[in-house]
């Protein structure tokens, strides 16, 4: 076999990584072309969304990647029947918690992707998807809008507010979460036209071997912006690594949190606790604080490794 002649040796580049799986997967070039690439030894573990630098040592070879940005942020998956936490994607800046008339809308499975999203300094929205169907729940979406979280009325079936989602998202990363059935592929397809193919193309082009899945990749949005698919488990909920953690992922619980006499304030049963008294007053809403309370609660039992 007639191997090309060796180039360009270390000539350092920056890329994106656009789809990965174990040690190898594709990256986007500063101007955009795609390219397999090659991890090689144990210190370097590359996901989805991570910034990395890259050198093509063979024209023909993957490229190497020599060194990964520090993250901004990391989505973990939740770890499950004892199977650890694993980082799905890095550096995502927005999440788009999707929600529809049918199945009915789970607020506390909502609370708990928004508390993980503010713990990643992720912006987020809600998405009230078949729209075409029913409106929302004026009442409780009032409550998410109060603390600032835009509502966002959409039909992935007539195609009715897609427009806004992206420009929502604009230059920005995105992923959408949600219950099974909401949408989520619908709407990933509206914004991502033949999202599947081109999922299926960046995972198999990624794959070391034949029956491995990759863990996630990312589509380019016409605005400059980005969605994370993560093929195969499109319902997932993020982790959140630690219970003294949660009370800050609750904007309003944050917020009161700080007027409590405890600085390590828990906010379930301490006197003096400026949260409680602001549920009992009617300034937190006791949906939310209800969240709170079984997040924690199912935190605490997660540490004891129940
Ligand atoms: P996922 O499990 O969240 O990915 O949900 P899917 O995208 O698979 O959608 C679940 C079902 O809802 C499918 O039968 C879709 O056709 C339907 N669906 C999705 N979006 C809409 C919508 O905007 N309007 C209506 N009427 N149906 C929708
Ligand atoms: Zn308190």
């Amino acid at each position: 076999m007639t191997r090309s002649p060796t180039i360009a040796v270390d000539s350092s580049k920056a890329g994106l990584i656009v789809a990965a799986h174990g040690r190898r997967g594709i990256l986007q070039t500063a101007d955009g072309n795609r390219l397999p690439y090659l991890v090689r030894g144990r210190k370097l573990r590359v996901c989805c969304g991570d910034r990395v630098a890259y050198n093509i040592t063979d024209s023909g070879d993957p490229a190497l990647i020599t060194a990964i940005e520090p993250r901004q942020n990391e989505l973990q998956r939740l770890a499950t029947h004892g199977v650890a936490a694993e980082s799905v994607a890095a550096n995502l800046s927005h999440l788009l918690v999707v929600l529809a008339p049918l199945p009915v809308p789970d607020f506390y499975l909502t609370d708990r992707y928004l508390c993980a999203a503010r713990l990643m300094d992720a912006r987020s929205a809600l998405v009230w998807n078949k729209s075409d169907l029913a409106a929302g729940p004026a009442d409780r979406l009032a409550v998410y809008e109060q603390l600032d979280y835009p509502v966002l009325a959409v039909s992935a079936a007539t195609g009715e507010g897609v427009s806004g989602l992206r420009d929502w998202i604009g230059t920005g990363t995105a992923v959408l979460v949600g219950q099974s059935g909401v949408g989520k592929s619908s709407l990933m397809n509206a914004l991502v036209p033949h999202v599947e193919v081109a999922t299926a193309e960046l995972s198999t082009s990624s794959q070391e071997g034949r029956h491995t899945t990759t863990a996630a990749v990312l589509h380019p949005l016409p605005d400059g912006g980005k969605l994370l698919d993560t093929p195969g488990v499109r319902d997932f909920v993020p982790a959140i690594p630690e219970q003294r953690m949660i009370s800050r992922g609750f904007v309003e619980i944050d917020e009161f949190g700080r007027q409590c006499r405890f600085n390590d304030c828990s906010h379930l049963r301490e006197t003096d606790c400026a949260v409680q008294d602001a549920v009992a007053g009617g300034d937190i809403d006791p949906g939310r604080y209800e969240s709170y309370r079984r997040l924690m609660n199912l935190i605490r039992q997660a540490d004891r490794g129940y």
